[in-house]
């Protein structure tokens, strides 16, 4: 059985008294576990142009300083998107990590599989459906994981909590490509100009000329997810309509993948719960009353006890309502399969 320890709090109060977070961490003998010197990276979501329910840098202003008195040397870190939009490559991710106000933490931002989403290490775990996971080149100089997460609904994992956080939030664009298709990119022919941009930069040569626009020889394709973020005209796409259950046991493996020989602990922060993730490039209306923030060395264990209690007090499961589609809880059965985690924990109110 793992600890989950829980402190009740909501947006406001936790706008002005964000230190909540340092007894959390006490709570969990969090400085026992870093080391000076840690390369302690800070995972967190910026939120897509127009979202405003990430994880409030305000939130993140003590534990910062406590971090920097700890001696170790912190940085935000996430990766670039699959999807267009304004967080696919590092220069575009990181003005709008700063106009998201991260900036004021004062601490470096990477965006960690580099300029174009790209740099990767290869990562071997040999489970089921990976032997190895691509995971965003910075992830190798990691010593210490702290993995924030904005707890919230999520069109294909039904909640987005730690482990998706992890899954697909450390992967490179190659690994996120691997979680959610089988089927590769293809050519929207309506949208392409024939440029050849893609073309000339595909790394397997798979992309051929047709008439005068182009396509993708799919079984050629190694899935590196380049040529989309090269297409000046968005016009490469992909079919996200894969077996909803597939994606949740790669995502796991992802998450299985990130935190292979990495010290770690995770907070999610069950405030301003809604209905979709933080990529949505709106304003999202909070779903439900906050619960507040739950702190964990078990990622499984954490997503658990969030679920658990928002069900309890909710008294009914709202992320199978929104979306009825994922079997969710198909992540916990593999997860404890695999021995990302366990579901068996304590919770532990501070
Ligand atoms: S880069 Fe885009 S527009 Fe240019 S040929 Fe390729 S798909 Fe068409
Ligand atoms: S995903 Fe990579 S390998 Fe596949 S077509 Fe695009 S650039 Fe080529």
């Amino acid at each position: 059985m793992v600890d989950v320890f829980f402190k009740r709090i909501n947006y406001q109060q936790l706008l002005k008294e964000p230190q909540v977070i340092l007894d959390l961490l006490e709570k969990a003998n969090f400085k026992e576990n870093i080391k000076k010197d840690d390369f302690l990276g800070i995972k967190v979501h910026f939120g897509e142009r127009g979202n405003k329910s990430f994880v409030n840098p305000n939130f993140l202003l003590p534990l910062v300083r406590y971090l920097k008195n700890y001696k170790t040397k912190p940085f935000l870190f996430d990766t670039n998107t699959l999807y267009y939009g304004d967080r696919m490559n590092a220069i575009d991710h990181i003005s709008l990590a700063k106009g998201h106000g991260f900036d004021r933490l004062g601490i470096p931002i990477i965006i960690g599989d580099g300029l174009r989403g790209n740099d990767y290490v290869e990562v071997e775990i040999n489970k089921k459906h990976f032997n190895k996971c691509y995971l965003s080149l910075i992830w190798k100089d990691i010593d210490f994981i702290l993995c924030l997460s904005h707890f919230k609904g999520h069109m294909l994992t039904g909640f987005g909590g730690a482990i998706k956080n992890l899954g697909m939030g450390i992967a490179s664009r190659r690994g996120k490509l691997a979680q959610h298709c089988e089927i590769y990119p293809y050519i929207d022919k309506s949208k392409c100009k024939g440029c050849g941009i893609c073309f000339n930069n595909c790394p397997s040569q798979c992309i051929e000329k047709d008439d005068d626009k182009f396509r993708i020889v799919s079984k050629l394709c190694i899935g590196c997810g380049q040529c989309m973020s090269l297409c000046p005209f968005r016009a490469i796409i992909i079919n996200w309509s894969d077996s909803y259950t597939l994606i949740q046991e790669r995502v796991v493996e992802y998450a299985f993948a990130s935190l292979k020989g990495k010290r770690s602990i995770h907070i999610n922060f069950c405030v301003f719960i809604t209905k979709e993730c933080d990529c949505m490039n709106k304003e999202e209306k909070g779903y439900c009353q906050d619960l507040g923030l739950l702190l964990s060395y078990d990622p499984v264990a954490l997503d658990k006890a969030s679920l658990d209690l928002l069900i309890d007090r909710e008294k009914r499961d709202i992320f199978k309502e929104i979306h009825p589609e994922t079997p969710y809880s198909e992540q916990f059965t593999y997860a404890e399969e695999i021995g990302l985690g366990t579901t068996d924990y304590r919770l532990i109110e501070v």
